[in-house]
């Protein structure tokens, strides 16, 4: 099979049709036509095997996570997805592998109408990189730079399981015990609808790839503010809590990252409001802090401060140890 054929057999048949795509996959570039008033939120994210996920996980999981983790920026935008472009890079042309990897990518590609409309294709160790695009109005978008004061921060999902699912993974622990987990990990729901709902209402919003103190650190220093946040109010899953018992590692839950759920900071006189939209949806809010002054992100702890914990997202460019 040629590098055509590909293409052809598996990538031009998940094109979704829009009206808003004038030219899809064949030609030199696609020809898109976004509508007036909207601006185009463009995002991309690179999956690299043994860094983004371990090399044992299975395509269809590959197919789904690599679009999902796209989408969550979306979401953290409050964009509306519409169009995507994958460039794959592949160590052979594997049949049964293209299908699993896009029925993965077509089952959230369906879901939110994203159409697939250009991309790449080469030879090389299995690396994949989606640009997504989407569309909002310039006066809603969530941007990182605009959280204040007393705003409230808020979280629109559990956090802490995929990092126990990664770790399940990486040490062999029985995989029976940890599915739950290790489903975090493999099929993130991305928080599109979270991200809608929150737009023009939020002041920002940022979604949680590289850990919760890391990702709200970001909001903190683009809006020049620094947050408290409490961690007996930090919704974690039955499981997790499980798990931990009453030893639950912090560290690990506010650093693991991979979570893709979104961090929003309101401002209190809207939060009803926001609240408001959420339940009209069926989609749930938590209350887990403030935004501050003083810059720098704290945690409490039975309303003491707890100094250790700190930030430490992922960092590919860290010196090895
Ligand atoms: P060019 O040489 O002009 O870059 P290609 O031969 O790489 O064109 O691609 C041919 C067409 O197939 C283009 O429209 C391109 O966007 C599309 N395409 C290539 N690879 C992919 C892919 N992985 N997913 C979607 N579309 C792709
Ligand atoms: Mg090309």
């Amino acid at each position: 099979m040629s590098e055509f054929d590909v293409i052809e057999k598996y990538f031009s048949s998940a094109a979704i049709k829009r009206d808003d795509v004038s030219l899809g996959i064949g030609d030199d570039c696609a020809l898109l036509k976004p509508v007036a008033g909207y601006c185009v939120a463009v995002s991309t994210d690179t999956l690299i095997e043994g860094v983004h996920f371990p090399a044992q996980t299975n395509a269809i999981d590959i197919g789904y996570k690599a679009l999902a983790v796209n989408l969550s920026d979306l979401a953290a935008m409050g964009a509306k997805p519409a169009w995507v472009t994958l460039a794959i890079s592949l160590p052979d042309i594997n049949a049964a592998w293209l299908n699993d990897f896009m029925l993965g990518f077509t089952d959230l590609a369906q879901q939110y109408q994203l159409s697939l409309v250009g991309g790449d294709t080469t030879r090389g160790p299995l690396s994949i990189s989606i640009t997504v695009m989407g569309l909002v109005e310039e006066s809603q978008a969530l941007k990182r730079s605009s959280a204040k004061v007393d705003d409230i921060i808020l979280l629109t999902g559990t956090v802490g399981d995929a990092q126990l699912g990664l770790q399940a993974i990486l040490e062999s622990w029985n995989p029976d015990m940890f599915q739950w987990s290790i489903n975090k990990l493999n099929r993130p729901e991305p928080a599109v609808n979270a991200g809608l709902s929150a737009a023009g209402i939020a002041s920002s919003a940022i979604d949680i790839s590289d850990g919760l103190l890391s990702d709200l650190g970001h909001i903190c220093s683009q809006s020049k503010t620094g947050a408290d946040i409490h961690l007996d109010k930090l919704p974690l899953s039955d499981e997790l809590r499980r798990y931990y018992d009453t030893n639950i590692d912090w560290n690990s839950i506010l650093n693991g990252g991979d979570d893709y759920v979104l961090c929003l900071t309101c401002q209190p006189q809207y939060y009803e409001g926001l609240k408001k939209r959420f339940e009209e949806k069926d989609l749930i809010l938590y209350d887990i802090g403030t935004i501050t002054q003083q810059t720098g992100v704290r945690c409490y702890l039975h309303g003491d401060i707890v100094p250790e914990l700190t930030a430490e997202g992922y960092n590919h460019f860290a010196a090895k140890k």
